[in-house]
């Protein structure tokens, strides 16, 4: 029996699932590799869609499942292939250098640049180029209750989107019902910004309106101001293609790190009643006391109907090593790492379940 989608929470998870079984790449042989609520301090997004470069992602693995902040990518897209004093290597970062010798350190610790001491200089070498790994990021705002109202207050931050031009496309995701969607509904939306609906229990989505893929590598407008009336200007600021470039980057990496399935860090698969359930169209977590997918603020340190594994679930009483709750998230960070190719090293040393 289908799990029904029937909050926000639940609906993200089914958009995740179709967009990872289901999304059609600009160019056939990418790789995609889904994520969800990322985005910039700015703006984040529901569901993420990198559509990567096959063998860019491959090189990326080697670099390990742990995302690069952007100063530590600063260092990696300009370390030599030969040794070389940082600051003859790397450009003026525009902060503080100790900052930069703060991530070198870091880099060195995870095995991802070399270093050595020349007196009292710090020598640089990368390990291995960085790679340009991410072809296209696709941001989707996911709705499943396209009200009129809903649809009003969406459209102000679709418009932001578009203006910045950091993703290369927008998409709205609504839930499918037996009724087609308004035209009225999407008249608000700036035509760049493409409607999708997703039905839910067969695990299928229809584009209503194709988007406009945007211009990422020019110059973006930030609308800091817009206000409600029609008598005074918004406010806004342009920024670089540079910054687009390098926040994109960054939040590459951060759903490289976290994809989809990270809801386990913060839910409670250590509680008796949480299950992940499967259907035709994924797998999802499950509330065996509120017969449903519970909210992940629902799921929590505080939900009143928490109730511990039982002890003898995570001693001899049960095969899995941990328990359940444990054997959950290794599941789902497998689930996760085989989307990844070259983290296959990783794997390996998860299969002790
Ligand atoms: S009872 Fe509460 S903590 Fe347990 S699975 Fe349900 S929502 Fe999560």
């Amino acid at each position: 029996m289908p799990v029904s989608s029937d909050s926000e929470f639940a609906f993200e998870l089914r958009v995740c699932q179709w967009a990872e079984r289901e999304w059609t790449p600009e160019r056939a042989d990418s790789v995609v590799v889904v994520a969800r609520q990322l985005g910039t301090q700015y703006r984040r997004w529901d569901t993420l869609v990198l559509e990567c470069d096959p063998e860019g992602l491959q090189a990326r693995g080697a670099f390990g499942a742990d995302a690069f902040d952007s100063d530590h990518l600063h260092v990696l897209e300009h370390a030599p292939a030969e040794w070389t004093f940082y600051r003859d290597a790397l450009p003026d970062p525009g902060y503080p250098w100790r900052y930069v010798r703060e991530s070198i350190h870091e880099l060195a610790d995870r095995e991802a640049l070399d270093t050595r001491k020349r007196g009292r200089r710090i020598e640089i070498r990368r390990t291995r180029p960085y790679p340009d790994w991410v072809r296209r990021v696709v941001a989707i705002e996911n709705k499943p209750d396209l009200t009129a109202s809903a649809a009003r207050d969406l459209a102000g931050q679709l418009e932001r989107d578009v203006a910045l031009g950091l993703a290369d496309e927008v998409w709205v995701a609504t839930e499918a019902t037996d009724e087609r969607v308004e035209p009225i509904l999407l008249a608000d939306f700036p035509p760049e910004a493409g409607v999708l609906t997703v039905d839910t229990d067969a695990g299928t989505a229809e584009t209503v309106w194709e988007p406009r893929s945007l211009d990422v590598d020019g110059h973006g407008t930030r609308i800091t101001d817009r206000p409600g009336d029609d008598y005074s200007a918004a406010r806004f600021e342009y920024v670089d293609p540079d910054w687009k470039a390098g926040k994109r980057r960054a939040i590459a990496e951060r759903a490289y790190e976290r994809g989809w399935r990270s809801y386990a860090d913060t839910m409670r698969p250590d509680c008796r009643h949480f299950e992940l359930r499967a259907d035709e169209t994924g797998v999802s977590p499950y509330c065996v006391a509120k017969e449903r997918t519970p909210t992940a603020r629902e799921c929590r340190a505080g939900c009143g109907s928490f109730e511990p594994e039982p002890p003898v679930w995570r001693t001899n009483g049960w095969p899995i090593e941990g328990g359940p709750g444990a054997a959950t998230k290794r599941l789902l960070a497998r689930r996760r790492r085989e989307r990844r190719p070259g983290l296959e090293y990783l794997l390996v040393a998860d299969l002790d379940v």
